[in-house]
């Protein structure tokens, strides 16, 4: 499919395996070249179904693509001379396998044997019956799986969690970071009106070449599940919807009550590794300067696995606790917080996410009940919304703009495809409200104004700007570690 016409060479080439060499003049549109990648084209076509209506591939497919741009020929084959293959197996991991619509390219065979190194698919048979297919009894045996989807150029891979959820045309996407792991894998994400549909990997070359790891690509689910979508305020054990105005004033209020009846170490603050180094920032000027406050900090500790491996999958699911601590945070004012409020010396806490490190629900509860006033900005129901006094519902990575410093300390933005859900509304919009209801003057609009200032207070931020960050990132000063 990418021959080429060389001048000086008698035959066509293959574009992708010649050289290019000093003077050389290569064409790639006269009649000669597309009279011999029509008939490639139609020799791939075959013994290929056309089942392109119920094919998830139709929109994104090469095969398409090229049909419309080369071929436009009618078939010289009859329908019931075609070879016909395996339809719709389960070959595991994210993937279903369409044998038929293969057009044999060994994309997926390579991936397999070059990148996760697990040799899982092979091509058996010869000729016209050649099949792309998986070891008898085996299934896909790794963590990249769903990449296979994106690499195969047709409908004979394509992602079970994704197929027939919604046609691609209807889709906008835009470029933006996984908040899976500290590895920070570049990605875009894919929606439609508020509805997040899937996630698919961005290339950049310091941080995940081209790929993304299975649990990263089902991140897309938190932005539509389980969420809060309103400001609630809990009185007597009963939650009631309230205004933002009235959440916020009466977060205030009972923060500057408590401080100033108990004293500044009476109001606590944690803050989250899935925040963006803007909003961390914020929440750590809010506490310091405006709460004046000791019992501050954070934890990357999370629930569940913590299963890491040697490419690209990283132990610490937060995709920002090494921004958390350049900017200051710790997890030891994270464990100052806690023995505080077990202590019972915590009047106010405000708490940001909706985990609380890897603590069991029952643990959340049993800590919270300690406290007479809790306040959450959060962007999902859990154990600490059904116990906060006050619930301050925040917009999901896919709503919101901003940066992750990544394990490694770069730095990279991802960005908001559309605007928070419900009620919601973005972080820094929240603390800036509730900052300035506690008596500071903030002047901050939007996260690069944020991250401008971010940068020239905090040393291994200096010299970046959001401009200059672009969508592959800047280490921070220092170099990577
Ligand atoms: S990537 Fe797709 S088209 Fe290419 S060999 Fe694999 S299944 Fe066939
Ligand atoms: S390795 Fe981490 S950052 Fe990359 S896709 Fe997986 S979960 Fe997301």
């Amino acid at each position: 499919m990418c021959l080429v016409e060389v001048e000086k060479f008698p035959k066509l080439q293959i574009a992708c395996n010649t050289v290019a060499t000093e003077g050389m003049v290569v064409r790639t549109d006269t009649e000669k070249v597309r009279k011999a990648v029509t008939g490639v084209l139609e020799l791939m076509l075959i013994h290929h179904p056309v089942d392109c209506p119920i094919c998830d591939q139709a929109g994104e497919c090469g095969l398409q693509n090229y049909y419309m741009k080369y071929g436009l020929h009618k078939s010289r084959y009859d329908l019931e001379d075609k070879v016909h293959k395996k339809k719709v197996q389960d070959i595991g991991g994210q993937i279903v396998l369409d044998a038929e619509r293969c057009i044999l390219c060994s994309r997926c065979v390579r991936f397999l044997q070059e990148i996760t190194k697990t040799g899982e698919m092979e091509f058996f048979q010869r000729g016209d019956h050649s099949e792309i297919s998986i070891f008898p009894g085996r299934k896909l045996s790794n963590d990249y799986t769903g990449n296979l989807a994106d690499i195969c150029p047709v409908g004979a891979l394509t992602n079970k969690d994704f197929r027939f959820k919604c046609r691609v045309w209807f889709l906008s996407s835009i470029e933006s970071v996984c908040p899976g792991c500290a590895n920070g894998c570049n990605v875009e994400t894919y929606f439609k009106g508020d509805i997040l549909y899937r996630l698919k990997p961005r290339r950049n070359d310091a941080v995940n070449q081209t790929w993304m790891c299975d649990f990263g690509r089902v991140e897309y689910r938190k932005a539509n599940e389980s969420r809060l979508l309103i400001p609630i305020l809990r009185e007597g054990g009963q939650a009631v919807a309230a205004a933002w105005d009235s959440v916020l004033l009466r977060t205030a209020l009972r923060f500057r009550e408590e401080a100033e009846a108990h004293g500044a170490g009476s109001v606590a603050v944690i803050a989250s590794p899935q925040s963006s180094n803007e909003e961390l920032f914020l929440v750590k000027k809010l506490a310091a300067e405006v709460l004046k406050t000791e019992n501050v900090g954070f934890t990357s500790r999370t629930p569940g696995d913590r299963f890491s491996d040697e490419f690209l999958i990283k132990e610490d699911k937060n995709p920002n606790s090494r921004g958390a601590q350049l900017l200051g945070l710790t997890e030891e004012g994270f464990g100052r917080a806690v023995k505080a409020i077990s202590d019972g010396k915590v009047r106010a806490l405000l708490l940001f996410g909706n985990v609380l490190a890897d603590f069991a629900d029952e643990k959340i509860e049993a800590i919270l009940s300690n406290v007479p006033f809790v306040a959450q900005v959060g962007t999902c129901e859990g154990a600490i919304s059904r116990a906060a006094h006050a619930v301050l519902p925040s917009a999901s990575f896919a709503e919101r703009g901003g940066t992750f410093t990544n394990f490694a300390g770069r730095v990279q933005r991802f960005r908001g495809g559309f605007p928070p859900r419900g009620k919601a509304k973005n972080d820094i919009e929240i603390l800036v409200a509730l900052a300035n209801r506690l008596g500071a003057d903030w002047k901050f609009d939007g996260e690069a104004s944020v991250f401008n200032a971010l940068a020239s207070a905090s040393a291994p931020f200096s010299g970046m700007s959001y401009e200059s960050l672009g969508f592959e990132g800047q280490a921070v000063a220092g170099g990577l570690k």
